[in-house]
Order: C-alpha cells, then structure tokens, then sequence
C-alpha cells in the first residue's frame, strides 16, 4: 500500500543525465549517479544514503520523473540509516501527531487558504490580498490536522507520512474546499509531488502559495507602486518538489518592480538555509551548515542585494539573523508583496 512509484530501468537509460552529479553536497563521479540510484532501488547500501543531507534537490534534477530523492528517504528508513540523531527524530515526530482532538470543520464550498502548522503567522496573511479567504491551521492548542508532514523525509520517516497523510487529506476535504491555497509549499509539494508520486488519493485542487499571490497582485495591478529594491531569493528545500511553481517568484518580483539580483547561488543552482543541516548527526555537521551559510549570504552580499525574500518560515527564522548581521532585510513574499500594493507589514513601519 501506497509503495513509491520508482522505476530503476529509467535510471539505466538516462546516461548523461546524471541528478546526482548536480548535487551539491556530495562528490560523484559523472556517470555514477545512475549505478548508485541502481543500487538503491535494489535495496542495497549506497554511500549516498549516508551522505545526503536531505536537501530535496535532485527530484528537481531528475528529467525522468523517477524521485530520486523519495527513494533515498525510503531506503534511508528501510535500512536504519538515520540523517539526524534518533532523539531527535522520536521528539519530531511526536509533535506532529495530527489527530489529537477533533477539528471544528466547517463546509467552504469554495477556496480556502491552508496555512498548516503556521497559525502563529495570520499576520502574513492580513490585507487585501487576502480579503474574504477563508483559513484553516493548527489550532491554538497544536492540533496539527492540517499539517502535511512531509517534514519527516527529513527524518527517513516515509512510513510517518504514509499513515498519517491520508487522514489529514479527509479532514481538508471536509471543509468542501475547491481549491488549497497552500501557504508553505512543503504542503503543495505534498500534494503535488508526494502524494502521486507514492499512490495516495488527493480529492482537492492543490494551489500554490505564488500562483495565488501573483493571480491577486494582477488583479489588484492599480494598486501597485514599484518598489524598486533589489532583491535576492531563499530557495526552500520543498520547492524543489515543484519546480514548475519557481517560475512565480521572477514574475511576482517583475509585477512589483523589484530587481531580482544576479547571483551564483539561484534557481537549480541555490543553496539550502542549512537549518537541516545543521541539526544531522554527521560528524562536522555544524561546522559544514555554518559554512554553506556564510557562502550563501556573501553571495547575495556581493550581488547587491537590499532585502532576501523567503518563503519559508523555518529558512527565515535561521537565516533571517545572518542576513539582516550583513544590511540585508529579511522578508517574507507576502509582506514584500502588501507592501507594493500600499500596505504596511507588521514591523515595517520605520521602512515606510
Ligand atoms: S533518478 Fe532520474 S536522473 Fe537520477 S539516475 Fe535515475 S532516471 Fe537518471
Ligand atoms: S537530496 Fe540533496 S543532498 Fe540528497 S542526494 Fe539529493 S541533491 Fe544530494
């Protein structure tokens, strides 16, 4: 039940192509992508699977629809190969819990905005923007019944994910949504990505969070003064599960006149928070994630940049005090985006 759809012969006919070779963080040898992904899928060891660090790149990379990275999570949990320490994981995945208590479900018969685990964060959802949508979320008293869990690839805890999801996706259609606009785009890739990939139903239209703001700004286009900043973006790890949505931030950032930077690190080519990183129970963990930040925020350093957009609330909060420490203002999307539309952020008052 709900096995991972992955098709080794894929692997041995994509020469050339090679998702492991663009990986960032671990060496391989051209050509070796496809004997190692082999490997795996088999059921054997692979150095890979104790060297990821779970940066969910390579579903990006891979042109053959084959999630890569899906079957290394699998593999990871199968064989006992934990990328964080096990403390670590048991605690992690009893937060979580979804289906403490019942939610109070009420019928939308129409879109409704899921703001998942984040109910703490209803100011970045305030405005016109956001005029007339209804929410759903965690509850004040953390029930999570609407936080998608995809979290626990980070943890090679696939089978968490399994059990729980499909709970959670019944509770969502209770509500009678015909759309979810999905805040976090862990929660898109979820149920874009995730959810087909391994065989679980998704009755709902899944949007995600940029096609709904760029859908609104347009419609809202008179309102818009440009902002005129330049700005640099923190690629989230879970974006990679949707690489056709990454197209949305250039466009959000032209229709609000700000300048996107010219940077190394950009697109199929970004550098994680290292937030994950930096919690792996690897030897020199720290010292690896400390490094890949610093190189990440120099690079938006020297491109120019004034502010860094981030969507996810996880990146901003490890990464927002190092790039505020180099003059750089950390931001979410949708407050870059209200403020281009005449709205005042929480927090932006001095700026206006
Ligand atoms: S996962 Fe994709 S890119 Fe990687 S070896 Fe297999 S088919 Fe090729
Ligand atoms: S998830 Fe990231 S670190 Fe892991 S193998 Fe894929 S690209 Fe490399």
């Amino acid at each position: 039940m709900h096995a991972l759809q992955f098709d080794e012969t894929k692997c041995l006919h994509c020469e050339g192509q090679d998702c492991l070779a663009k990986c960032q963080y671990i060496d391989i040898e051209t050509g070796g992508t496809a004997r190692e992904m082999v490997k795996i899928a088999r059921g054997e060891d692979s150095f890979i699977l104790h060297e990821c660090v779970t940066c969910y790149a390579c579903e990006e990379y891979c042109p053959m629809g084959n999630h890569p990275f899906y079957l290394i999570v699998e593999r990871q949990e199968a064989l006992g190969i934990s990328p964080v320490p096990r403390p670590l994981v048991t605690r992690a995945v009893n937060l979580g819990i979804p289906f403490r208590g019942e939610p109070v479900v009420e019928e939308i018969n129409g879109p409704l905005l899921n703001m998942a685990a984040f109910s703490e964060l209803t100011h970045l959802i305030e405005g016109k923007l956001f005029e007339g949508l209804p929410v759903i979320s965690t509850d004040g008293r953390k029930m999570f019944h609407y936080f998608c869990q995809l979290m626990y690839l980070h943890y090679a805890r696939s089978s968490v994910i399994k059990e729980r999801l499909p709970g959670i996706i019944a509770t969502i259609e209770r509500h009678k949504p015909t759309k979810v606009i999905c805040f976090h785009d862990e929660c898109y890739g979820t149920y874009a990505s995730y959810c087909p990939a391994v065989g679980i139903d998704v009755p709902f239209t899944p949007v995600h969070f940029y096609e709904y703001l760029y859908n609104r700004l347009t419609e809202l286009k008179e309102s818009i003064r440009p902002i005129g900043l330049k700005v640099a973006y923190q690629r989230p790890c879970s974006s990679r599960l949707s690489p056709d949505k990454h197209r949305f931030v250039g466009e959000i950032f032209r229709l609000i006149g700000a300048e996107a930077v010219q940077r190394e690190f950009v697109d199929e080519n970004a550098l994680c928070c290292g937030g994950t990183i930096l919690g792996q129970r690897r030897e020199g963990s720290r010292k690896r994630a400390a490094e890949i930040q610093k190189k990440n925020v120099e690079d938006m350093k020297k491109a120019g940049a004034q502010v860094c957009v981030f969507n996810c609330p996880a990146c901003l909060q490890t990464l927002g005090g190092m790039v505020a420490r180099e003059g750089i203002r950390p931001v979410h999307m949708s407050d870059l985006c209200r403020f281009a539309i005449g709205e005042t952020p929480r927090g932006w008052e001095v700026q206006e």
